[in-house]
């Protein structure tokens, strides 16, 4: 159910400008309702309701996003070479509170990242206890050997540096030297270092899902919203699969 709030405290939570700006804004007229009426910075609103310059508000807070990452970009804040929330519209990084990533993929590892201002949901999917099922697609240096499907499942290896076990892994292999790894962690360069583990090298990594949600056909550096259908598929093992298009 919407719930009415202060429009300059909605707007500008939003990241559209400061809560002085706003004030400027709505005496300018460029704020209305669905009707065209100019509103008030004091006024009593509901997120759907409101037009700035005549366009509908962005995604109200609660928003969770897929963002099809591509090569050469962070998952942090900062990086001269360039973060992923420079893929954003640029006052989504203005909004309060602030919208992160759901965990991290590489600089070098492409594919389904989520993006969202509710931390809830994020530790939700990011705690080991939810069992989310991180799909990946690896192209290796090296044909594999044979036996990495089973040193994989067998929940014994211990990576490098590391005093735990990872958690079984289910491998298929699809091809000489590229693979699908399915696994329910999310430890640090944890499928470079799966693979290193059994003397090969990751050339390419790609996460195909997260889940039963699949990035469907966005293209390399785009995003859009998930709607609660979306994020139910995050939660269910990958072999349900449906491949939820935008619009
Ligand atoms: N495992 C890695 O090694 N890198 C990623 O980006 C994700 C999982």
């Amino acid at each position: 159910m919407a719930t009415a709030m202060k429009l300059v405290k909605l707007v500008s939570n939003l990241g559209y400008a400061s809560r002085k700006q706003v004030g400027v804004m709505c005496r300018a007229g460029r704020v209305t309702n669905a009707a065209g009426v100019a509103l008030a910075a004091d006024d009593e609103v509901d997120h759907a309701d409101v037009r700035v310059d005549g366009e509908r508000l962005d995604p109200p807070t609660g928003v969770m996003l897929m963002l099809n990452k591509p090569l050469r970009v962070t998952c942090s804040h900062k990086d001269p070479g360039g973060v992923v929330y420079d893929l954003l519209p640029p006052r989504f990084r203005l909004r309060q509170p602030p919208i992160s990533t759901v965990g991290r993929l590489d600089r070098d590892t492409t594919g389904l990242l989520l993006l969202t201002d509710d931390g809830a949901l994020l530790h939700r999917i990011v705690s080991p206890r939810s069992e989310v099922r991180k799909i990946y697609v690896v192209d290796l240096a090296r044909d594999l050997r044979g036996d990495e499907a089973q040193i994989f499942s067998g929940g014994q290896l211990r990576l490098e540096s590391e005093s735990e076990a990872l958690e079984p892994a289910v491998m298929e292999t699809v091809g000489a030297r590229q693979a699908r790894l399915t696994v329910t962690e999310g430890r640090y360069h944890q499928v470079r270092r799966m693979f290193a583990a059994t003397g090969n090298h990751v050339l390419a990594l790609h996460r195909s899902r997260i889940g039963a949600l699949s990035l469907g056909n966005l293209p390399a550096g785009s995003w859009r919203v998930l709607d609660a259908a979306d994020i139910k598929l995050i939660f269910q093992p990958s072999g349900d699969i449906v491949d939820r298009q935008a619009g």
